[in-house]
């Protein structure tokens, strides 16, 4: 594998709008490239290409083989290997490279912001040989492009505690001390600090003489975020990001706070003070989104009930609601537990009414199950997330009320029956399908399972907008109750539960990951019934013989892959929601450019 580092058309960590702007001032002719590092992403490239006056870019991702592919076109060595085929070939891109546009003689390619080459060189060595120790043997270079993100971690962690902005361990009203010791605060004026919990961090950010705390996420994957925005391996990437562009907060982050210990006294005790309001902050509280980076034909945060108007539950837990705050009407429909009947409550401080739904619960007929419900309420109020049907609160009366926001079209199966090859086309069901994989990559990276994810318990707020439901009602009365125990034929859904949940009751998010595959399914058969007419022992036999549920007439064959891949049978194999999200995505934007479509022409195509 040869040294990227050593092409003069690999430009370093360059954004996008960069890019364009070089290949624009260099004449945008066809076959126009350079080749740049993902600022969020360590180990993934963008191949940047002009085309007919337009400029593309191909993202180029390191698979878990080591080699590296854009999408899922052929695999190579490394991106140098990469574009020394596509000289020659074609293959997939809208034309051969032609012209590398090179960097000016004697320039490095772009490293972080405010680190030197050297500085970053002495850094990865290091982590190189960290690597060597764990007995890692190659050439360096090698070493890095294959443990490119190992390596970045390492080199991070190596470098971000020398950074002038990071101050370590410190508590907010001390960042504050620190800040105003360099008053007037200028706009962008910001440090980074490690909170009490381990491995937590907030950037601090002035904006108009105020000190604002963006709290950083940090998900299974260790990526780093500030709530829902971009995801980054390094504190480094994410002070390189936000130096380059505001992407949400008040301002880019410019000048660092220098962390020198003289300058600063230590507050003695720290007291506790009112973390201010971040304007405009609406957006970082949801986590997992569709992105920005998508077609507006994918885009519903502007559909009603995207953005929650109750504001109850959340951090307090549950809202216990007043009998007299509901009142109830007609029934929606009808489920193990209860009856689901369209309610209308008062929201509490602006008094308010808007439509719920309010699902009785029969808490006598199922024993000691009230506490059950109460502590399944409480982690349902700890979600929240627009593709995620939200629990406003709960009435303690008898029946026990539940109630939650409003989904008034329905159960999706039921609402792609009605539909079928008349008012819904096989794209926009594949865009509702793409909101249920951000609920579901939300849910992984809470770490809950839902263990009953189907179409039936995916419910349509309009006809483009969907959510997941019966969140931890599967588990509050689930596994061990009658429900699930019961003999009762097609009472256990079977059809939806990989084998290692039938064989061993063993739940989690990747047998998620299965029953998303069938519902995957049902919602592109239009709310066809898997497996129809077959008895639960023909379908193991059939699933433990490699065999699987048929492609819908309505799924291109590029979907349907994705369905196998979340029924692999051993459940390693099968990917995360997070990478189920990634490659739906890939596959949206292509079925938009009309790049991929089902076999069946005769299907409406709006696109
Ligand atoms: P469940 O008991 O959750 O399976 O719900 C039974 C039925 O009630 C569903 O199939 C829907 O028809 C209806 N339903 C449940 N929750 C809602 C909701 N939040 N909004 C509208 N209808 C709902």
């Amino acid at each position: 594998m040869k040294d990227i580092n050593l092409e003069q058309w690999f430009h370093g960590r360059i954004l996008r709008e960069e890019a364009e702007a070089l290949l624009q001032r260099n004449g945008c002719g066809d076959g126009l490239f350079l080749v740049r590092e993902m600022t969020n992403l360590a180990g993934d490239y963008a191949l940047s290409l002009a085309f007919g006056g337009i400029k593309y870019h191909y993202q180029i991702t390191r698979h878990s083989d080591g080699r590296v592919a854009i999408e899922e076109g052929q695999r190579f060595e490394g991106p140098v290997e990469l574009v020394a085929h596509h000289f020659t070939a074609q293959d997939g891109l809208l034309t051969k490279l032609r012209r590398p546009l090179l960097r000016e003689r004697n320039v490095e390619p772009m490293g972080y912001k405010g680190v030197t080459h050297a500085e970053m060189e002495a850094a990865r060595r290091q982590a190189v040989a960290s690597l060597a120790s764990m007995g890692f043997r190659g050439e360096p270079h090698e070493a890095i492009a294959k443990f490119r993100r190992q390596v970045e971690q390492i080199v991070g962690a190596v470098i971000q505690t020398k950074q002038p902005w990071f101050h370590g361990k410190l508590t907010r009203v001390d960042a504050e001390k620190r800040m105003n010791q360099h008053l007037p605060l200028k706009d962008g004026c910001f440090l980074v600090r490690e909170r009490d919990q381990q491995g937590s961090y907030a950037v601090c950010l002035a904006h108009r003489q105020t000190v604002f705390h963006y709290l950083l996420d940090i998900d299974v994957d260790s990526l780093l975020s500030i709530s829902n925005g971009r995801k980054f391996d390094t504190l480094l990437a994410v002070v390189d990001h936000y130096s380059r562009k505001p992407d949400g907060l008040l301002c880019p982050l410019t000048d660092p706070i220098p962390n020198d210990e003289q300058l600063y006294e230590p507050t003695p005790v720290a007291s506790k003070v009112a973390l201010p309001d971040v304007p405009g902050s609406g957006r970082h509280k949801v986590v997992v989104s569709i992105g920005d980076d998508m077609p507006d034909f994918f885009r519903v945060d502007k559909e009603p009930g995207f953005q929650s108007i109750f504001s109850e539950s959340s951090d307090q837990g549950v809202f216990e609601i007043t009998p007299s705050a509901i009142s109830t009407e007609d029934q929606l429909g009808s489920g193990n537990f209860g009856s689901v009947l369209l309610g209308t409550y008062s929201l509490p401080r602006t008094r308010k009414r808007v439509q719920v739904a309010v699902k009785m619960l029969k808490v006598d007929d199922v024993p000691n199950q009230r506490d059950e419900i109460l502590r399944e309420a409480q982690t349902m109020a700890g979600l929240d997330h627009p593709h995620i049907v939200r629990l406003v609160g709960v009435v303690k009366s008898n029946p026990m009320m539940l109630v939650m926001e409003i989904a008034h079209l329905g159960p999706l199966h039921k609402f792609l029956r009605k539909r079928k090859n008349r008012e819904i086309t096989w794209l926009e069901v594949l865009s509702l399908m793409l909101q249920v994989a951000v609920g579901m990559a939300y849910l992984e990276e809470k770490r809950f399972v839902h263990r009953d994810l189907a179409a039936r318990n995916v419910l349509c707020v309009t006809p483009r907008f969907c959510k997941i439901s019966d969140f931890g009602m599967s588990r509050a009365l689930g596994l061990g109750n009658d429900y699930y125990r019961a003999e009762v034929a097609g009472r256990w859904p079977l059809k939806w539960y990989a084998p290692e949940c039938i064989y061993f009751f063993k739940f989690d998010t990747k047998s998620d990951v299965w029953s998303y595959g069938v519902t995957l399914w049902e919602a592109l058969s239009f709310g066809d019934k898997p497996y129809f007419g077959r008895k639960g022992t023909e379908i193991l036999r059939m699933l433990e013989d490699g065999e699987r549920l048929d492609c819908p007439a309505a799924c291109p064959p590029e979907v349907y892959q994705l369905m196998t891949k979340c029924w692999s049978f051993e459940s390693i194999n099968r990917p995360s929601f997070k990478q189920v999200l990634r490659e739906l995505k890939s596959l949206c934007k292509r079925a938009h450019k009309g790049e991929i479509r089902p076999a069946d022409l005769y299907l409406p195509m709006r696109h």
